[in-house]
């Protein structure tokens, strides 16, 4: 038999705190890909798991393997995503403490993929009843749903989610899956409009144009040629060879009616999806004058059936603005530019609001009310985007980071309060850990009135000659002098070179990034100009009635801005994860083209690094290396020492004592808490665990 010891040199350790050069990266990389190259994608840094994508089928998701982890202590098995899932569950069971998963990493790293399978988990190991199976399958059949219109296939992902999302499962007090409640975060609507070389527009577009039924395209006025449609082809890429939207689109189908929409109710989403087609086939000319004209009207017959709104009203709408002007109401004309603008602000709020109504649907079929509203309790999962670095960052990199900044915020405060909690209930003296606190970051972002997002509201409300640039030099004036904030105007010589005259830097726990400020105003604004909010209000399509209020019209104050909005999502979803008792899953993706065996080292270093995974196994091991329940110990080692084989007869802490004293531990090398042993260094563990081999 292999001995604990060549199998270390051969497949790693499979907890990172056990690794001897803990502060050393290069050792720390080199453990996960020894695991990789065996196929052990998991592996923990303590109760952290770190999952590396494999980018192909393992059989390690079978029920068989559930079986395996249901209700094991989570050191005894093999590194596991269920391993994770079923720690949680058991938590939330025994101490009646609600949980979070809270999953992270870069596009492609596999987070959505470990929440389907934490939810699958749930879904065949927890005990069920009759009317509780139809919430299972809810609770699953969400997932295809959200994904054809919330993901699309990028650079990264074939199969990219395209936004945030938080879902708490709830479980009644019999631990069965009752209910349900989802909240998105920041849809990437510009993608309706547009999207990169090689990438597409969200899957719900092709799967209706592939699989729809002859019938209901007819209805709709479209063509089975996804080419055929301005608004699909900017990434000149329609087919996807591990996409097959024929097929997705009757899963999709199916999906809908399990979650419990209506025939009717389809065919109004339905639509509006159409819609937003037309609307990107809309073709302008200008007369004269310069001002817009719409030259043909298929599309505005198809648009004012589909939307149920007058035809007239939405030509005058989609070509016109209106302004107030000495209390008068004035229809101004718009240029073509003006005009494929306001046309396009119109298909991203349809979409974006359409995407948030869906998500409220799925909500209310997932409700669970519990009268008593005691004896349930919650398990929440955080798939999220992870920090991201372009060439080119922007507006919405800018959120996705700050995002990062408070998660990361959260796992520091979280994990230093835990241990400390951990070593004060075991009357160990608590070793103080230095570590980088990023709440200076957080704070030069979202600060009342000087931080970088109140600086953007004020340029976004100040009439006159605002702009992207005035946001720089305003920035600059305010928070120039902040030590994590640089512009080029700023910064030394060498950094000078590394920026462009349009950009500020930050630097980010994880790294420093440029941000270009171009569109900034625009995308925080996100304006949909009035008359066509109220073409919307007066749409016959039941769907957008309740997506379009007429009293958004009467209010006088400003709807808040886009970052505004994402600032108080987030400080909510912040209270939601503090109340709950977290789990962590970090993703990291081995390669870029997406293939089977390739470990990429540059790029996972990099994850290593945005992902802290080095700060969180210090802090982790800034005291004891390992720490295990004296009955456990005890009963993994007693064959060592003749005092405590076969039975100890005394109590638990002696024995361990004797036991280890018998083996040569030294007094500086472990401490005796008062359920637990704390062993410092990996080193005399392993000898331990050698002598249990070599016996
Ligand atoms: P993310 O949500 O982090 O952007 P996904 O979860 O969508 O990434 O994963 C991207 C792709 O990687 C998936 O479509 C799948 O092909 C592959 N993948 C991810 N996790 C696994 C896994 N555990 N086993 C096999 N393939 C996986
Ligand atoms: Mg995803």
């Amino acid at each position: 038999m292999e001995s604990a010891l060549t199998a270390r040199d051969r497949v790693g350790v499979q907890d990172f705190v056990l690794l001897e050069n803990y502060t050393s990266e290069a050792a720390f990389i080199e453990n996960l890909r020894k695991r990789f190259k065996e196929n052990l994608i998991y592996t923990y840094i303590s109760s952290v798991l770190v999952s590396v994508n494999p980018y192909k089928d393992l059989e390690i998701y079978t029920k068989n393997h559930m079986e395996r982890y249901r209700g094991v202590n989570f050191y005894e098995v093999s590194p596991h995503i269920y391993a994770t899932s079923d720690n949680s569950y058991r938590s939330m069971r025994t101490e009646r403490r609600d949980q979070c998963i809270l999953i992270s990493g870069e596009s492609g790293a596999g987070k959505t993929e470990a929440s389907k399978k934490i939810l699958q988990y749930y879904a065949v190991t927890c005990p069920a009843s009759d009317q509780v199976q139809t919430v299972k399958d809810r609770l699953l059949q969400s997932n295809p749903v959200l994904e054809a219109f919330g993901n699309a296939k990028t650079l990264r992902n074939d199969n990219s989610s395209r936004f945030g999302k938080y879902m708490d499962i709830q479980f009644d007090f019999k631990g069965a899956p009752v209910g349900g409640h989802i909240i998105n975060y920041l849809l990437e609507k510009s993608r309706v409009v547009h999207q990169n070389h090689g990438e597409r527009n969200f899957h719900i577009f092709y799967q209706l144009i592939e699989g729809g039924e002859e019938d209901l395209l007819r209805r709709l006025g479209l063509e089975r040629n996804p080419q055929h449609y301005q608004y699909l082809v900017k990434g000149n890429c329609p087919k996807v060879s591990s996409i097959n939207d024929r097929s997705d689109w009757k899963q999709v189908r199916k999906a809908l009616t399990v979650i419990g929409f209506s025939e009717d109710e389809v065919e109004e989403l339905m639509n509006i999806i159409s819609s937003v087609l037309h609307l990107g086939n809309m073709q302008y000319g200008g007369d004269d004058g310069g001002s817009a004209c719409i030259t043909s009207d298929t599309q505005i017959k198809y648009l004012s059936r589909l939307l149920g709104v007058s035809g007239t009203v939405l030509t005058e709408a989609l070509t016109h603005r209106k302004i107030i002007a000495k209390g008068e109401e004035l229809m101004s004309p718009l240029n073509i530019e003006q005009a494929s603008a306001a046309r396009d602000a119109l298909s991203k709020a349809v979409y974006g609001r359409t995407f948030t109504w869906l998500v409220n649907k799925i909500n209310g079929s997932l409700a669970y009310t519990d009268e008593s509203n005691k004896n349930s309790s919650v398990i929440g999962l955080l798939d999220i985007y992870g920090f991201e670095v372009f060439q080119y960052n922007s507006f919405e990199q800018f959120c996705i980071n700050y995002c990062n900044e408070k998660l990361q915020q959260l796992f520091i405060e979280l994990t230093l309060k835990s241990e400390q909690e951990e070593y004060e209930a075991e009357g160990i003296t608590w070793e103080p850990v230095q570590y980088f606190n990023n709440k200076i970051i957080c704070d030069l972002v979202e600060e009342k009135f000087k931080g970088i997002i109140s600086i953007l509201d004020e340029e976004c409300l100040r009439p006159g000659d605002a702009s992207d640039i005035t946001f720089l030099e305003k920035l600059e004036d305010t928070v120039g002098s902040h030590p994590h904030f640089v512009t080029h105007k700023l910064a030394d010589t060498k950094t000078r070179k590394l920026m462009g005259r349009e950009e500020f830097r930050l630097l980010h726990y994880a790294g420093d990034v440029n941000y270009n400020v171009n569109g900034f105003l625009d995308k925080n604004n996100d304006l949909l100009y009035r008359n066509l909010k109220e073409v919307m209000c007066m749409s016959e399509n039941k769907i957008l009635t309740q997506c379009f209020d007429r009293e958004e019209l009467t209010d006088k104050k400003r709807p808040d801005t886009a970052a505004t909005q994402f600032k108080s999502s987030l400080a909510k979803l912040m209270e939601i994860l503090m109340s709950k008792e977290p789990s962590y899953v970090r993703c990291i993706k081995p390669n870029d083209s997406k293939q089977a065996g390739r470990f990429d080292e540059v790029l996972i270093r990099h994850q290593v690094k945005y992902l802290g995974l080095m700060e969180n196994l210090r802090v982790r091991r800034a005291g004891f290396a390992y720490r295990r329940r004296y009955e456990i110990f005890l009963q993994r080692y007693k064959s060592l020492c003749p005092d405590t084989w076969p039975n100890w007869q005394g109590k638990l802490p002696e024995g361990v004592s004797t036991l280890v004293k018998h083996l040569g531990y030294k007094p500086e090398e472990y401490k005796m808490g008062r359920s637990k042993i704390f062993i410092r260094f990996p080193k005399t563990l392993f000898a331990t665990e050698d002598a249990l081999e070599t016996r």
